[in-house]
């Protein structure tokens, strides 16, 4: 079975900058519809930044070390309302997991906990106002209840991955309460919340490299 050591940690956000540069058109999209057009150009930059700091990483780092360099980099370079939102969420899930080498499905429950946590730490959303948080709540809820019954770190991750995506549809239908498309009411009806997208792309992204 596959570990989420540090090389899957590398892996993972290795991917992510893959997925998130094929995908950089169609978040502006989104964020075109219901914001000001940038969400996919900010989370590119971000984690096209953190490519070269990955080289740099030393045989004694840990899955926590690359969570929180994920979270400077991103802090620094992504600017907007994801750029906090994302870097807290990696600064605390790296916080959650520790010092620890690899990590189980209960440090992977945590980390998801810790990072839907922060993000509502940082910009105060609920579930239903229309961000982020309507793919991060159910993927947490749903890596949890994997988790309690017994699944193994890849069906965990595999739950938290179809929650988010399908978090990431429901919004379309909601008037979103945070975040720039709050300003547009009834218009923002009928169009997909550009960050709980971003969201399902990381864990689609942390769920692919399982299988
Ligand atoms: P900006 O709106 O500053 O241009 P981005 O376009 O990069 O920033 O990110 C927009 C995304 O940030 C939204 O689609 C939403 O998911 C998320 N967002 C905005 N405000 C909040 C908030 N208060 N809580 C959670 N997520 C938020
Ligand atoms: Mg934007
Ligand atoms: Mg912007």
């Amino acid at each position: 079975a596959l570990r989420l050591d540090t090389g899957w940690t590398i892996r993972w956000i290795r991917r992510s900058a893959e997925v998130l540069a094929a995908n950089r058109a169609a978040l502006n999209t989104l964020d075109r519809d219901i914001g000001d057009g940038d969400h996919g150009e900010n989370m590119d930059r971000g984690f096209q930044a953190i490519l070269p700091k990955l080289e740099e990483v030393t045989d004694e780092t840990t899955p926590g070390a690359v969570l929180k360099l994920v979270a400077t980099t991103l802090i620094s370079t992504v600017g907007g309302a994801a750029g906090p939102l994302y870097g807290t969420a990696f600064l605390k899930a790296a916080g959650a997991v520790g010092a620890v080498q690899s990590l189980d499905a209960i440090a992977l429950v945590a980390l998801l906990t810790a990072a839907r946590d922060g993000i509502v730490l940082r910009g105060k959303a609920v579930e239903g106002d229309k961000t982020m948080i309507d793919a991060w709540t159910p993927a947490v809820n749903a890596a949890s209840a994997a988790q309690t019954a017994g699944s193994p770190v890849g069906t965990v991750l595999l739950a938290a991955a179809d929650a988010a995506e399908h978090g990431a549809q429901s919004t379309e239908p909601l008037v979103a309460r945070k975040g720039r498309a709050s300003y547009l009411g009834e218009r923002a009806i009928g169009h997909r919340d550009p960050g709980s997208q971003s969201t399902s792309l990381l864990l689609r992204a942390a769920a692919d490299l399982m299988s």
